[in-house]
């Protein structure tokens, strides 16, 4: 039967051109297939590579500690952070989170896993003494002083350095979960004050934890890859307060760095009243002025400094005088530290202290 033949020859075409459409359907879906599987993966790896950080180290930034120094962006001998402000030095390949005193430091402050990783290297047994007593000499090879190296997924790693000998609460091979404690803040390897200094590598590169992805010459780009949870916290402060009040005697940066200013506080049988400021981030042409007036809102001393001829890391300004009466009046003293740039206030802070009469 030809026309069964023929239909039959034309159903066998047909299905044989349905099978070859077929096949060059399911080929497309397979290729298709296998570009949104590629696509994935490469939406799943650039997720998977920009890193949250948690806070390293357990305190509250513009608080309780301070990020003295940022990541330099400046290829030259000269320094920059990465909003173009001069807190950083050549070099300086991470984020410098301090503390005010050695009192605080013998609290004990805890230095934190930033995110979860297994620690690839440690060390704990270096001395807590300043680079300036030791000698460069001394921690040639060891700069990070004690310190905990962590690798985590995507090809980042983080390191914690200058930590208080032997309090490094980790092993190598270990596992940690962020905001995890591996040890306490100290005073080892190259460094001068205390402090967390904190590298952020990716496949080797530094980053700067403040503007990943920053374009080279940019003030303020990149973005912040710390935890969104700590918001202000990571804010950028081109100057800061870290030390203030009154004191007996008149402090000097050894008594506010030691913490021992506490044990001479103002009292109306004082020697002298003293209103101290120490502030960090001060820029080339910065001028501080810092009066104290008396109960009722007299003038008793004013320091009025001249702008200042470089950036300085920090700076101690002090204004009081010598009690010359048998005590002093009794009531309320009050301090007011302004600086000012080119006429404008960039920084201003007010704070008092009470003489009772005996
Ligand atoms: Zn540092």
């Amino acid at each position: 039967m030809p026309a069964n033949a023929d239909t039959g020859n034309s159903t066998h075409s047909a299905s044989r051109r349905i099978r070859r459409f077929t096949a060059r359907v399911s080929f497309r879906l397979k290729c298709l297939l296998l570009i949104l599987l590629c696509l994935s993966g490469a939406i799943d790896a650039r997720a998977e590579e920009v890193i949250s950080l948690a806070l390293p180290m357990k305190c509250q930034p513009g608080v309780t500690c301070f990020f003295q120094n940022y990541v330099d962006h400046d290829a030259s001998d000269k320094a920059r952070d990465y909003r173009c402000g001069g807190r950083s030095y050549d070099g300086h390949d991470g984020t410098d989170i301090r503390i005010r005193n050695l009192e605080i430091q013998r609290q004990g402050i805890e230095v934190l896993a930033a995110a979860p990783g297994r620690v690839i290297g440690t060390r704990n047994d270096m001395d807590d003494v300043s680079v300036k007593t030791a000698g460069k000499a001394a921690i040639a090879g060891k700069e990070c002083g004690n310190g905990v190296v962590i690798d985590h997924e995507g090809g980042w790693r983080t390191q914690y350095c200058h930590m208080a000998k032997g309090s490094v609460r980790v092993k190598v091979g270990e596992q940690t979960t962020a905001g995890q404690p591996i040890g306490l803040v100290g005073l080892s390897g190259d460094t001068e004050f205390f402090h967390l200094h904190f590298t952020v590598r990716h496949r080797g590169k530094i980053v700067d934890p403040f503007a990943y992805g920053v374009p080279a010459n940019s003030c303020g780009g990149g973005r912040s890859i710390w935890a969104a949870s700590l918001g202000e916290q990571t804010e950028y402060r081109p100057r800061e307060i870290i030390d203030y009040g009154f004191a007996g005697i008149a402090p000097t940066m050894e008594l506010i760095e030691s913490g021992e200013i506490g044990k001479h506080p103002f009292a109306s049988g004082s020697d002298a009243l003293v209103a101290y400021v120490r502030a960090i981030g001060l820029q080339a042409g910065d001028q501080q002025v810092l009066t104290v007036q008396g109960p009722g809102g007299a003038a008793i001393s004013t320091n009025n400094l001249p702008a200042l001829d470089r950036d300085k890391a920090q700076f101690l300004v002090i204004a009081g005088k010598k009690r010359t009466e048998v005590a002093w009046p009794a009531g309320r003293y009050s301090a007011t530290y302004r600086v000012t740039r080119d006429g404008a206030e960039v920084l201003r802070k007010t704070f008092d202290v009470e003489s009772r009469s005996r």
